[in-house]
């Protein structure tokens, strides 16, 4: 049992108190103990073994059976491929034998006979063995889950209100857990750009990440207490904090949301009269829309593929239909980009197979699954054309990477156009269709991409992390994470001048717009909308209003010739603090004079 009022300091993902009873979910594998067993417990071992192989057996027929009717039999091979692992006589019978003449528990056991068919995979020449190998793990902790009884044991809800403690949830597992009274989670990776920081953010969960060790001293049933504006995770606290807590909780809980829903107009304005467009980032209908209405913000990103994630399967086209007209419905006559599913990486999609990849990031995700999943494509462009009848939608393509994989998309665009103008079905001709600026190659061809696409909006979250070759969700590589990096700003302003050279407009969607330190160099730039989680719009809108433009202008210029990111931050740093001071006359007039 761990002291009282013990109290470790992690990295801030999302704001807000959380307080409640911790619950740890490890991986499997990491919770399996030798036991010994006496002779009598063999037959009930051994039946364990052979139930939760079943149980495996029929859930991956299930997955399989649901992945063909969403996404087409090539999908759901990997499904096939797993109910063979899982099959495997040989492999049970090499369990069984442990069990009986080792005398140890059945999870034991099949860990070390796992242990040894990996080994034995890693040694081999034959590439094709070597690569079934993450597929045996898979199957591996399904069958483990069961024999454990983890799944996570709690489907119909937590009795209490829970923190959730573990590696990592994947989006689909925080909306899910979301509704069954989970008010925060711990984590060892997701930092705040991560899907994961994003995902919790929106749902307005509060989380903090940690380091490896910071779960340590949490058992589950412990009472503790996350407070995600500052990352500090209070273990078993005294009465007087938790007391101290439930204020505090209130209070920061309504902060950012009285705000929006306090302002009366959010038209940011630099102080010598340019406008900036702001637009509002979106991963599933919510209690604000009306209020972004209100204020006249549109939708300048919405994250389908979490249709997906609240759903844990695809919707079928109506569905799609019902949920972009209703939004498009709704901010009628505001514009709303809805971007097409960006699955894969870390937002992982059970119907779609192939979840095997050693470095998902860099693997089978965004605009590459959808090209390759036509079923799931078709679906989501009728949804979304049959929508985009009230002439506000526009269309965003998530990780392009490659001029080609444009004129590909834009293709099958056309394709599903015409199918839709042969059944006499009514939709937008003239939908726009965007790029995301995501990955560096992108970047590098933008004046090939801006030729042929309606507008860009830059993915900083995604852009920095492939720049600087440096995960977002692992805190480990954190301090590689720079989005004020040289190398990012060259992508971001090659996009800019590429997007405005061929007259179409360029917004910023990642985190950085809303970064009030990077506010005056991204304006400075020219870029055309800043889209951001609609809490901090006010913020954003606010800052702007406190400088010219002008300034901005020459700023960014000036940040552009620095050669390093350190040299850029103490730059963005000045202007930040100058501004915040609103000192009269022109901050970039004093940074020159002190250089
Ligand atoms: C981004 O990469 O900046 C972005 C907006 O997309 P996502 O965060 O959904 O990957
Ligand atoms: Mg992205």
């Amino acid at each position: 049992m761990a002291k009282d009022n013990i109290i470790i300091n992690g990295v801030p993902v999302s704001g807000g108190v959380a307080m409640g009873e911790a619950q740890v979910l490890r991986d499997p594998m990491f919770q399996i103990v030798r036991r010994t067993i006496p002779a009598a417990r063999i037959k009930s071992e051994t039946a364990r073994l052979e139930e939760a192989s079943q149980k495996a057996i029929e859930e991956l027929r299930i997955a399989k059976f649901k992945a063909i009717k969403a996404v087409g039999e090539q999908g759901a091979s990997v499904f096939e491929a797993q109910v063979m692992i899982a099959s495997d006589r040989q492999f049970l019978d090499s369990v069984i034998e442990k069990i009986t003449v080792e005398r140890v528990n059945a999870e034991y056991a099949f860990q070390e006979a796992l242990a040894v068919t990996i080994n034995r995979l890693n040694d081999s020449q034959d590439q094709s063995l070597r690569h079934m190998i993450h597929d045996i793990r898979s199957v591996s902790e399904r069958v483990l889950s069961f024999m454990m009884g983890i799944g996570d044991g709690h489907e119909n809800g937590f009795d209490r209100p829970t923190i959730l403690i573990g590696r990592i949830f994947s989006p689909g597992q925080i909306m899910s857990y979301a509704k069954r009274n989970v008010v925060g989670f711990l984590t060892e990776e997701g930092g705040p750009t991560s899907h994961m920081g994003l995902i919790v953010r929106s749902l307005g969960l509060p989380a903090v990440m940690g380091d490896y060790s910071i779960g340590d001293d949490i058992t589950s049933g412990t009472q503790i207490i996350i407070d995600g504006n500052n990352g500090e995770v209070i273990i078993n606290p005294d009465p007087n904090t938790w007391r101290n807590y439930r204020r505090i909780r209130l209070r920061k809980r309504s902060q950012p949301f009285a705000l929006l829903l306090k302002s009366r107009s959010i038209s940011p304005v630099c102080s010598d009269g340019r406008k900036i467009k702001l637009a509002a980032n979106l991963e599933v209908p919510g209690s604000l829309d009306e209020h972004l209405v209100r204020l006249g913000i549109g939708v300048g990103l919405y994250r389908t593929e979490f249709l997906y994630f609240s759903k844990q399967s695809f919707p079928d086209e109506e569905e799609q239909y019902d949920v972009y007209y209703g939004i498009a419905r709704k901010f009628n006559p505001l514009p709303v980009t809805l971007r097409t599913f960006d699955l894969g990486g870390d937002k992982y999609a059970k119907e779609l197979g192939r979840i095997s990849e050693d470095n998902p990031a860099l693997g089978w995700r965004g605009i590459r699954v959808s090209l390759e999943s036509p079923k799931m494509f078709r679906t989501q462009l009728r949804a979304m054309l049959r929508a985009s009848v009230l002439g506000n939608l526009k269309i965003l393509l998530p990780m392009v990477s490659d001029v080609e994989e444009l004129i590909a998309t834009l293709d099958f665009i056309e394709k599903t156009k015409r199918e839709l103008k042969r059944a006499h079905i009514d939709y937008d001709d003239n939908v726009p269709v965007g790029v995301m600026i995501e990955v560096p190659s992108a970047a590098m061809s933008a004046d090939y991409l801006a030729e042929k696409a309606d507008f860009f909006s830059i993915g900083t979250n995604d852009l920095i992390q492939y720049t600087m070759a440096a995960d977002r969700g692992n805190h480990r590589v954190a301090k590689y994470y720079i989005g004020h990096h040289p190398a990012v700003l060259q992508l971001i302003v090659r996009t800019i001048h590429a997007a405005h050279q061929n007259g179409i407009p360029v917004s910023i969607c990642g985190e950085m717009a809303s970064s009030k330190t990077m506010a005056p160099f991204l304006v400075g730039l020219g870029v055309d909308e800043l889209s951001m989680s609609p809490t901090q719009l006010p913020v954003i809108a606010d800052w702007i209003s406190r400088f010219k433009y002008i300034d901005a202008k020459r700023f960014s210029s000036r940040v552009m010739r620095l050669g390093n990111a350190e040299k850029v931050s103490r730059a963005l740093k000045e202007a930040y603090d100058y501004i915040k001071q609103q000192r009269k006359g022109s901050w970039l007039d004093e940074q020159t004079r002190r250089r």
